[in-house]
């Protein structure tokens, strides 16, 4: 595991920020813009820090710092503007949160980062806690491509193991012929200084997908959100359902208490999410986020409290929420790209909650905004 042991799970908070705080937040995309709706909602002030001038937090944050994560004195200044920060994405290194760490409190912290946003720290440490994972083997080279797919079988993805989202950075392989053109797909990718830059993992032949979407506070309380079935397309989510269909239920409590395992060696505070594959025979591990999440964006108003709020509550130390749902089932629906575009019809649906970005421009599977439909 690539660096395990420089950062600990307890560098986090442990005493309360109160309401009237400044909240610092890494990166100002939605993730970001609904942190800032949730923590104004509590008394708070959001101060986005982020390498843009501007995104879709701009017009909810009180302030916005533009600088790069690796500017120490960027960073410094910023953490003295803030009484706690947290992050809504992984493409932050590990050591610039813990630079931050050391100057205000970070939650969640750079440990549960350097996990989660490198596939095999997140898959070893899975599998260390009993959990199952893809069948998968790092790749450093084409030539280790080769050589792993004749140990894994086809077929298989490749994924770069860092800054990998929405299924960019993967290539598909059917057959051992595709490794070239795989490897190519995805950048032909550098050695790292530390690690690999590459895995290849056997594709799981899945009934269902899946999260596990938790909040854990300082002192070790859970609270842990309905399961929703996720549908993606093109290896982005188009749509979480809760309740999840039977298979999912069943296989839900395990994963569960893997996703508790897993927040609980890393002493993590705030929003974690684990993805999972149902298959016929169980629950298998696939990538995790240490932030709130796209299948999580039900819970705004599918349950009594949202990802959002019980993120903010657990950094900041306060009792966290029920995740209780308000209806009988919840659907969330991502609007991409021109898709957005349907937002008269869709105000004019009832039961819809429209949510819009405040993005400008729409390419092609750019996530616009998404519709959220409770039924009472
Ligand atoms: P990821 O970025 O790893 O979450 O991948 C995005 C999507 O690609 C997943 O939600 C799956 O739909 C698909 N996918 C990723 N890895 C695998 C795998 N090992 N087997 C089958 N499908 C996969």
């Amino acid at each position: 595991m690539v660096g395990r042991g420089v950062f600990r799970g307890d560098e986090t908070v442990v005493h309360m920020i109160p309401p009237g705080s400044t909240i610092g937040i890494l990166g100002g995309g939605q993730l970001g813009r609904m942190l800032a709706v949730a923590a104004a909602r509590l008394g708070y002030r959001s101060h986005v820090f982020a390498p843009e001038a501007s995104g879709p937090a701009t017009e909810v944050a009180a302030q916005w710092t533009q600088g790069r994560f690796e500017d120490a004195d960027a960073m410094k200044r910023f953490a003295a503007q803030v009484d706690i920060a947290t992050y809504e994405f992984e493409n932050v290194d590990p050591h610039a949160v813990a630079f931050l760490s050391g100057r205000v409190p970070v939650a969640p912290s750079a440990g549960s980062l350097e996990v989660s946003r490198y596939r095999p720290n997140e898959k070893e440490l899975v599998a260390e806690l009993g959990g199952r994972t893809a069948d998968w083997r790092p790749v450093d080279l084409l030539g280790a491509l080769t050589a792993a797919l004749a140990e894994i079988g086809a077929p298989a993805i490749l994924k770069t193991t860092l800054f990998g989202y929405d299924g960019k950075g993967q290539a598909r392989i059917d057959a051992p012929a595709d490794a070239a053109g795989a490897w190519a797909a995805i950048g032909s990718p550098p050695p790292l200084r530390r690690g690999v830059p590459a895995i290849v993992e056997h594709r799981v032949d899945f009934l269902a997908e899946f999260s596990v979407i938790l909040a854990r506070a300082p002192d070790g309380r859970v609270a842990v959100y309905d399961t929703p079935e996720n549908v993606h397309q093109g290896g982005i989510l188009h749509r979480s359902t809760v309740p999840a269909r039977g298979l999912i239920l069943e296989q839900a409590p395990a994963a569960i208490a893997l996703a508790r395992a897993v927040a609980d060696r890393l002493g993590h505070v705030g929003v974690l999410t684990c993805e999972f594959f149902a298959t016929a025979d169980g629950p298998v591990f696939n990538e995790m986020a240490p932030r709130v999440h796209n299948s999580g964006h039900w819970t705004i108003e599918g349950a009594e409290c949202s990802q959002f709020e019980n993120h903010i509550r657990a950094i900041c130390g306060l009792p966290l929420g029920s995740t209780a749902l308000t209806g009988q089932g919840v659907t969330m629906e991502n609007l991409l790209g021109a898709e957005a575009d349907r937002w008269p019809a869709l105000l004019a649906e009832p039961a819809a909650h429209l949510h819009l970005y405040g993005k400008r421009d729409a390419q092609p599977g750019r996530k616009m905004g998404h519709v959220t439909r409770v039924a009472r």
